[in-house]
């Protein structure tokens, strides 16, 4: 029987993130993998969805090259070499972790894990202990009773990102992140698409005015909105599908070649143990203390298996806390009310902290500023206008409550603002800190400047 400090039972970014830091700190380790490294975030989720919305983004830029001063005489898509290049950009990176396995030193055990008393992981009849086993197995597309998802009519994200011919009309369910991505996607490749959200907004998690602009957007660019709407039934004998969607107004029956449904995720906590060994689950996730270990000593849970905001970026950041503090560093618990936020649509959202709307019911006095990308000049130069920062801050202390971004680009933008939390910065810091010109970034200081009376470009 093989002997390690540490296996980790997956290897998305929780899990292969975990696996580097404890061979770091000098902790022999092994991982477990039944696909492919990398998890659904290098394979299936966060990598080549950004890579298919590159593409998207390279076709708008292409259609509206007369704005440029450009002509382009001749222009079309290929769906399929679209699909290829987003696959093949997953494929290398995850040969990318596989090489990162190598280096590091870990043992990859390719097969499918399961957990067994006495801090053991079986994996196809053959037994390996350590020490400590982190449980980092992820999640899959959340299935709901009426629309089950048949792989062809009514799909996934998986195979909604390797779909061998493009859809001429999709029904996309949700408008998370995942939804509004696809929607983005498919309507710029030329997919007439209807997003359906059962909540008053799109994109819901985020600030009412960010959403309400996402809105104007995407009906802008020619995407059917339905809020307050959901899909009640679904009719896969014909040709089309045809959805019944409940309303404010009533019901309606809309018509599409393949529904996309993106109303969540559920955790892969089946089949792998949990019951023979004890751990404790709630609501379909392991339930873990700060520091991730379960209620069972030896045995850690992290990334979208434990409760807490499914992200690639927290799941590694859980991987790294749990192994540290399993290698007895002094570690601080991670702050759940600093993690940004992203979608990559057009145009990108990015967040991070409290809303107006929470700031507001946490009972806190605001200043609050504003900052649309309409007067910033590279936004103007760029062609890209649409979107702002919206910045909220405690008026009594000076707290950076909540940073709001919609635009081109404002995904790699977000990290001053969560830096700014981190550091605990007042506004004013904000405000005096120089920016370079002509950048989006200006827009941040600006809407600050805004929170205090002193805007420059307003
Ligand atoms: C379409 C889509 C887009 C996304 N985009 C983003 C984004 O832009 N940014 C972001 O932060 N997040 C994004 N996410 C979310 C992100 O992918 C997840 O939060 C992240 O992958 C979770 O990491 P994890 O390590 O917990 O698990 P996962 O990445 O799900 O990895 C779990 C791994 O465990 C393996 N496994 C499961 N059970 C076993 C077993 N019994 N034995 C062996 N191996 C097993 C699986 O095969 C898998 O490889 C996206 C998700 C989707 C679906």
């Amino acid at each position: 029987m093989s002997k390690y400090d540490v296996i980790v039972l997956g290897s998305g970014p929780g899990g292969y993130v975990a696996a580097i830091r404890a061979s770091q700190l000098g902790l022999k380790t092994a991982i477990v993998e039944k696909e492919n490294l990398g998890g659904v975030c290098l394979n299936w989720g966060c990598i080549p969805t950004k890579a298919l919305l590159k593409s998207a983004q390279v076709f708008d830029y292409l259609k509206h090259a007369d704005s440029y001063g450009l002509t382009v005489k001749e222009f079309d898509k290929d769906f399929g070499k679209v699909v290829d290049r987003s696959r093949g950009v997953a494929e290398g990176m995850s040969k990318g972790v596989q090489f990162l396995m190598k280096k590091n030193k870990i043992d990859v055990i390719e097969g499918l894990g399961k957990l067994k008393p006495g801090k053991k992981v079986d994996v196809e009849g053959k037994e390996y202990t350590a020490d400590h086993i982190i449980i980092a197995t992820g999640a899959r597309s959340r299935e709901l009773p009426n629309l089950k998802q048949d792989g062809k009519k009514v799909i996934g994200y998986r195979e909604a990102m390797t779909l061998k011919k493009q859809p001429e009309s999709m029904i996309v369910v949700g408008s998370g992140a995942i939804g509004s991505e696809f929607a983005h996607f498919f309507n710029s490749m030329g997919t007439k698409v209807t997003i359906v959200e059962f909540l008053p907004n799109l994109v819901p998690l985020e600030d009412e005015d960010v959403s309400k602009q996402f809105e104007r957007s995407f009906k802008k660019a020619g995407i059917k909105v339905m809020t307050n709407s959901s899909v009640e039934k679904l009719d896969t004998s014909g040709k089309l599908v045809k959805a019944t969607v409940k309303t404010k107004k009533g019901e309606e029956t809309l018509e599409a070649e393949i529904v996309l449904s993106a109303v969540g995720i559920a955790s892969n906590l089946e089949n792998i143990g949990l019951e023979e060994v004890g751990i404790v689950t709630d609501k379909g996730k392991i339930q873990v203390n700060d520091f991730y270990q379960t209620n069972i000593p030896g045995y850690y849970a992290i990334g979208d298996v434990v409760p807490g905001p499914a992200l690639a970026h927290v799941a590694s950041a859980e991987g790294i806390t749990c192994v540290e503090k399993i290698a007895g560093l002094n570690v601080e618990p991670i702050d759940y009310g600093n993690i940004p936020g992203c979608t990559y649509a057009s145009p990108e959202i990015a967040s991070v902290g409290m809303t107006e709307k929470q700031a507001k019911e946490a009972g806190y006095e605001l200043k609050v500023g504003k900052f649309p990308f309409s007067a910033s000049g590279k936004a103007s130069a760029s062609g890209e206008k649409d979107g702002f920062v919206k910045v909220i801050f405690d008026a009594k202390y000076g707290e950076w409550l909540g940073c709001h971004m919609i635009g081109a680009g404002v995904t790699d933008m977000i990290a001053e603002a969560v830096l700014g939390r981190k550091l605990e910065t007042t506004g004013h810091e904000v405000l005096k800190t120089i920016h370079p010109h002509p950048t989006m970034s200006e827009a941040v200081m600006e809407a600050v400047a805004d929170a205090y009376g002193e805007v420059i470009h307003l």
